[in-house]
């Protein structure tokens, strides 16, 4: 049995985790924190825009079970906010333990509080990786699905300062890339203005501390718009990685979705600008906790990779998720980490490793960011299915359908219908 060893238990890392163990090979699964899905924990929205359409092509080539687990633990479908159509939103309060679940009852070994600090190489090929507790996992193949956020210093030194975020890396040690162990060099993202990083897009508020009429729309449509008093209005839009929110709409209202907590789809809001708004004169912050003052900075190490996903210039080490690029969003760190996850059993068995072709969103997705990130002006962009200039690709290309049979045919076309359901020697 092939021992695949995953540092990074983000959605990238957990869907990698599930599509290996799913072709036979033995899985371990680290996390530096004790819980899995990283940023995932703080974010909720799936299916909107194109999302739609590399969840279906996901769920086509064979690797749609996270879906369903996340299909279980929708609060809202279907819904409608500025510049998005379609979206689910999942429950940020149960959906770790879902995931958890399902990934140890595929006999996942997960082992949590293991940051992976050190790296044993011989030549270009990796033997075992060690944690902080110095415990070691010898693999015949790795992935590095550890994501692009923080550590504190990148925050400080190109952010706001520490948040206080869901990664929690007061507590735990911040991130660490495994393909930066190895020596190789990475891309680093830039903003607009030519700095460093990127910052998070939305913050939560704490529900309960909204007047009972926000709650009530919250509850019961999903969404709820209240649009800032003009002395009030701020500009952030150039600051937000997440550029399909950087519409005017995000600017001049409050928009809010409800994922258990009160989503709301600006990176950071000072509450005393906040607290003059009719509804939110209780409003406090439950991530980050210093939501008023910044959010966690982002894409700052991004592994030079091929579009199998595996890392350029390292012999048995593949990348997933915001690792493999300027890929924003869940289902895109699904779809890399189903990828990473497939080659690297192929990649272990001595067999071809899989390029998804340019006919499906996803495969088009990860060879025009590679094209993207070898330009100037591509660095400085984010690309998600969900809106944005990826997503304008997408419909240019006809590849945006809402049709799941077209989908369907289109998968089949590809001669890869069910591919990541076995290794097909
Ligand atoms: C506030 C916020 C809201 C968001 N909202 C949405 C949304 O609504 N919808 C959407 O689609 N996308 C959203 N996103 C973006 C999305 O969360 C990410 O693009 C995607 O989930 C990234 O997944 P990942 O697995 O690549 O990385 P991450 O989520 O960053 O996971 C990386 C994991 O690796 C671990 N790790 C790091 N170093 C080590 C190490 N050395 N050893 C072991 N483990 C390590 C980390 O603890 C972490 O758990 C949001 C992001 C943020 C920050």
């Amino acid at each position: 049995m092939k021992k695949v060893v995953i540092a990074g238990g983000g959605w990238s890392g957990c869907a990698a985790a599930a599509e290996a163990v799913r072709l036979g090979a033995c899985v371990t699964l680290l996390e530096r924190t004790d819980m899995l899905l990283g940023t995932g924990l703080a974010g909720g929205i799936m299916r909107n825009n194109g999302r739609f359409t590399a969840t279906e092509e996901l769920i086509a080539l064979g690797a749609g079970e996270l879906f369903q687990v996340i299909d279980q633990n929708i609060r809202h479908r279907n819904i409608r906010f500025p510049g998005h159509e379609h979206a689910d939103l999942y429950d940020i309060g149960r959906i770790e333990g879902a995931v958890r679940r399902y990934l140890e009852e595929q006999d996942i070994h997960l082992v949590f509080q293991a940051r992976i600090s050190h790296i044993q190489m011989e030549n270009r090929r990796i033997i075992h990786v060690t944690d902080d507790k110095d415990r070691t996992y010898a693999g015949d193949v790795f992935i590095d699905a550890t994501g692009t956020a923080g550590p504190m210093n990148c925050c400080t030194k190109y952010g706001n300062g520490c948040a206080m975020c869901v990664l929690r890396c007061p507590s735990f040690g911040g991130r660490v890339s495994l393909t930066g162990l190895t020596g190789i060099e990475e891309y680093k993202g830039r903003k607009k203005d030519g700095s460093t990083g990127a910052m998070s897009g939305s913050c939560k508020l704490l529900k309960e501390s909204l007047s009972p009429e926000i709650i009530r729309r919250l509850d019961q449509e999903g969404v709820c718009i209240i649009p800032i008093p003009k002395a009030l209005i701020d500009d952030h839009l150039d600051l937000k990685c997440c550029q399909q929110y950087a519409l005017p709409e995000f600017r001049d209202n409050i928009i809010l979705l409800d994922t258990g907590h009160a989503k709301l789809m600006t990176p950071y809001y000072p509450l005393e600008k906040l607290h003059p708004i009719p509804g939110f004169q209780n409003a406090r912050y439950e991530d980050p906790y210093a939501g008023g003052k910044g959010n966690s900075m982002r894409y700052f190490a991004m592994a030079p990779r091929e579009n199998t996903l595996k890392v350029t210039d390292a012999e048995n080490l593949f990348c997933a998720g915001e690792k493999a690029g300027l890929l924003v969003g869940h289902t895109e760190a699904i779809a890399t980490g189903a990828l990473a996850g497939y080659n690297s059993v192929r990649y272990a068995e001595g067999l071809a490793l899989l390029e998804l072709p340019r006919s499906l969103a996803i495969g088009d997705a990860i060879a025009y960011v590679k094209e993207e990130m070898a330009t100037e002006e591509g660095m400085g962009r984010k690309y998600t299915f969900s809106g944005s200039c990826y997503f304008t690709r997408m419909k240019k290309l006809n590849l945006y359908t809402t049709d799941t049979e077209k989908i369907r045919r289109r998968v089949d076309e590809a001669g890869l219908t069910g591919i990541f359901k076995a290794l097909n020697r």
